[in-house]
């Protein structure tokens, strides 16, 4: 999302991303579009296509034995989508996008160094098949590497590593053809959350399914519904995510975040690399669920993956007298209960646009992203102690107010 403010404001950019398209285009986990995200869209997404999102008019809470016990309205529209959705549509858009400053955006480059060098700064990058090293000079960068930014680690030396939550996340999808009747009813076009299941809490909504083709010859990407002619097939999916506690460095921890191949993993084992026997010891877990359709859900995913949940708070974005930024998990992890990451980072990509214009400066960016990840990071909170069983934050009563009609 920087890339394309940049090119709006004439810069030429170069985005390299570490990952290969095969890794970024399976990454089809679920997210919440908060507003800043959605209002990004609008914005720079030419003939964005709206179905991107399903809009929920509640969020649930079900029972055990999948009764509704709590309708609670949300404060804005609650739109749900997938990261690889949004991810596709924003590369499309800084790539096609044209009369602006260049787009290059290289995947299977790794960021390893930076060097200051005048005005200007020099990164170092490495082509992940063939092991060359390349340098890039670059009057801005910005780093946006994710939760355990390589850029972060190089100008803040005296860094506080993220901390580990307690809690791990198992995440799958579903197409919508893959369960029966029930379940598709009782899921479909919601919003559903199911509190203390082992000390965690699952929630899973629907979303459009959508594949990409890629059009080799043209350089174009075009948007299919994934069975158009399907009335039940999997023009939609569900999405759902487990959170569940696992203690640190535990035998059931380590057990978890050990691939196929006996490698070990510090964030995300990614989907296909879950031993059977790790997966099998979910299922076995279904007298905790209990919810049948959530046990459906579990027992018809493909390839569920699992995720250490980590946070750190934000403290600076700025380096290198102004010449090397922080955004996104790079600058601040909040925990994902509230689903706002994805929108702090625009929300930071929008402010910074005023920025670079001259109608606020650098530090005026710094301190709005501060006070932006503060206030995420206080949702979130809040909304952990709700989800995983405790009390109810402001936020959540003003929803349950509206639904009284108060
Ligand atoms: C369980 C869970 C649920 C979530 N739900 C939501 C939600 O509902 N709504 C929401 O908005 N967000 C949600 N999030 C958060 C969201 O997935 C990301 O945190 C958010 O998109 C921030 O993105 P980012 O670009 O800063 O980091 P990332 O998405 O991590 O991207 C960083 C990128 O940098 C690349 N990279 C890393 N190191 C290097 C390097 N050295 N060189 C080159 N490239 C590098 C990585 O390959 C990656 O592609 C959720 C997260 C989790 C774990």
């Amino acid at each position: 999302m920087t890339a394309i403010v940049l090119r709006t404001l004439n810069f030429s950019v170069h985005i390299l991303e570490r990952s290969s398209p095969t890794i970024l285009q399976s990454q089809a986990a679920g997210i919440r579009a908060g507003p800043e995200l959605h209002s990004f869209i609008e914005t720079y997404v030419k003939d964005f296509d709206p179905d991107y999102a399903l809009t929920a008019e509640s969020f649930e809470i079900v029972s055990k034995n999948a009764e509704v016990e709590m309708t609670l309205p949300p404060q804005d529209p609650l739109r749900l989508t997938t990261w690889k959705c949004v991810y596709d549509m924003l590369l499309r858009a800084l790539v096609r996008e044209e009369g602006l400053g260049s787009a290059v955006y290289q995947t299977g480059k790794k960021v390893e160094g930076l060097e200051r060098a005048d005005e200007k700064v020099v990164v170092k990058f490495r082509d992940v098949e063939s092991d060359e090293v390349q340098m890039l000079e670059a009057d801005l960068v910005t780093a946006v590497d994710g939760a355990h930014s390589t850029v972060r680690k190089i100008v803040m030396e005296d860094m506080v590593q993220p901390k580990y939550a307690g809690y791990v996340t198992w995440r799958g999808r579903v197409p919508e053809g893959d369960v029966g009747p029930k379940t598709r009813e009782a899921m479909k076009k919601r919003c559903v959350v199911m509190k203390g299941v082992d000390g965690g809490y699952m929630i899973s909504w629907v979303s459009t399914s959508m594949i990409i083709l890629d059009d080799l010859a043209y350089g174009a990407r075009y948007y299919v519904p994934a069975d158009p002619a399907a009335n039940v097939g999997n023009k939609y999916e569900f999405v759902w995510i487990w959170y569940d506690p696992i203690p640190t460095d535990s035998t059931e921890f380590n057990a978890t975040f050990t691939d196929v191949d006996g490698k070990e993993h510090f964030t995300t084992i990614p989907r296909g690399k879950i031993r059977s026997e790790v997966w099998q010891r979910v299922l076995d877990r279904k007298d905790a669920v209990s919810n049948p359709h959530f046990i459906e859900l579990l027992e018809r995913t493909k390839e569920p993956f699992v995720s250490a949940i980590r946070d750190l708070a934000g403290t600076r974005s700025i380096f290198y007298n102004g010449k090397v930024l922080l955004v996104g998990d790079a600058f601040a992890l909040c925990q994902p209960h509230a689903g706002g990451s994805t929108s702090q980072a625009a929300y930071q990509a929008l402010e910074l646009k005023k920025a670079l214009k001259g109608e606020t400066t650098l530090p005026d960016w710094e301190q709005t992203c501060l006070r932006g990840a503060a206030a995420e990071l206080q949702r979130s909170i809040g909304a952990a102690k709700f989800l995983f069983g405790g009390e109810i934050p402001k936020f959540i009563e003003k929803m349950v107010a509206k639904s009284e009609g108060q």
